[in-house]
């Protein structure tokens, strides 16, 4: 059943502006999320009653904003069945926490002859950050295929593990393709060579229910931003002892234990990798987005994005000369397309005159549009408060969109 998403949507403040005085129609929730009420004024009530610096304070207001901190991360890590709380380190988002696992663990543990084995459906924060790493040490990076339906190609990967990788990296949800990665099957079989798993979270934490023990990965990056919560906020889940063995990432306040002139000693973790003054304001307010997504249930969002994605590809392919790129049957609300030969950026600068948001470009997958043979493509990508009548409107504006360029609609 779908969701009542008007009503939702009367949660969401900027969804009630209109755009080129039209009802805004944002369909462009793989980038960012809007953000509900709920989350505004946590953050509000947050600097209005809380704020204080956090951890080290001997008065009442410190200590308070500390509990908030830390009930933010411990309503994190049971959000997605975390191994411990102290197995959550906040980040600003994907981007940050994959760095984090690259430039500790893989300095530490990769080295000249190694492989890291990621795959061509990566989003660049999964796939650069590894490039970095390998050129440093003289490791090499093997790049895994995928189908001709947008899946990862179990051949090819089976194939990589043949070189027995220190580290292997992948999407659960691939942000161009709408693929749903078999993220467990795929764990198992790089712990079966002795490889360590990351797992790039940013576009399934958002959208179905996460558990990271049952996925069995060693490593799970996400972002808050796409999950209704603040810019800025994100996190490194992990296997708290792999943590612990880890060497700190950045240095400064807050990551020590002692520190003499010529060397320090380290704080427990996550406390270890979280160096300076933490941003308190985007814990805050994923713990309040978190509160909201679990009011609803992931299992329902799940079904809503997944009965608009379906729709939009039954719309969409009817439309002569349009393309519609992923897989078929079982996948995420995210629905990549081109049409004919008119450029993405038209067609999203097009629709957005209708008030339909979506992105045009190459969704920072380099590597994927090039074996799609595209530059780039347009994305419609869906989340709680949309509806039916959104996917309609972009159909109809796509439709008009077309007919400037030439084509006739079948
Ligand atoms: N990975 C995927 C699959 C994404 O879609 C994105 C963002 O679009 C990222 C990583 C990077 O996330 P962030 O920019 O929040 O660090």
């Amino acid at each position: 059943m779908m969701l009542d998403a008007a009503r939702l949507r009367a949660d969401f403040p900027l969804l009630e502006r209109q755009e080129h005085g039209r009802r805004l129609v944002y369909l462009d929730n793989a980038a960012t999320t809007q953000k509900p009420e709920a989350v505004l004024s946590a953050i509000a009530d947050y600097y209005r009653t809380t704020n204080a610096n956090v951890h080290r304070g001997a008065y009442a207001l410190a200590i308070r904003a500390t509990e908030a901190y830390e009930a933010a991360r411990a309503k994190l890590a049971a959000f997605v069945n975390a191994w411990a709380p102290e197995g959550v380190v906040f980040t600003r988002g994907t981007t940050e926490s994959i760095n984090l696992v690259a430039g500790s663990y893989g300095r530490a543990h990769v080295g000249r002859g190694d492989t890291v084995v990621v795959t061509a459906m990566d989003h660049h924060s999964n796939l650069v950050p590894w490039q970095i790493l390998c050129q440093e040490r003289g490791a090499t990076l093997r790049m895994v295929e995928i189908t001709e339906d947008g899946r990862i190609d179990l051949s090819d990967f089976g194939t990589a593990l043949e070189r027995r990788p220190k580290l292997v990296a992948f999407p659960y949800v691939s942000n161009a393709l709408g693929t749903v990665n078999p993220v467990a099957q795929l764990a198992k079989l790089a712990h079966a060579v002795g490889a360590v798993v990351v797992v790039d979270g940013a576009q399934s934490t958002p959208h179905l229910r996460v558990d990271v023990q049952a996925l069995d990965c060693d490593f799970y990056a996400l972002s808050g931003h796409k999950m209704l919560g603040p810019m800025g906020s994100g996190a490194l889940v992990a296997k708290p002892e792999l943590l612990e063995a880890m060497p700190p990432y950045h240095g400064g306040g807050e990551m020590i234990s002692r520190v003499f002139d010529d060397h320090s000693t380290y704080n427990k973790i996550p406390h270890k990798f979280e160096a300076g003054t933490p941003n308190v304001e985007a814990a805050v307010g994923l713990a309040a987005a978190i509160g909201y997504l679990e009011k609803i249930g992931l299992e329902r969002i799940a079904e809503h994005e997944q009965a608009l994605a379906q729709a939009a590809i039954e719309q969409l392919t009817q439309i002569d000369g349009v393309t519609v790129y992923g897989p078929r049957g079982h996948r995420a609300g995210v629905v990549s397309f081109t049409y004919g030969d008119i450029h993405p950026h038209d067609i999203a600068t097009i629709l957005d005159q209708d008030g339909v948001c979506i992105r045009a470009g190459h969704h920072c997958t380099q590597p994927l549009m090039r074996r799609l043979n595209v530059p780039a493509t347009a994305r419609a990508s869906f989340y709680l408060y949309n509806e039916l009548g959104d996917v309609a409107a972009l159909a109809g504006s796509l439709v008009k969109a077309g007919a400037l360029f030439g084509y006739v609609p079948a």
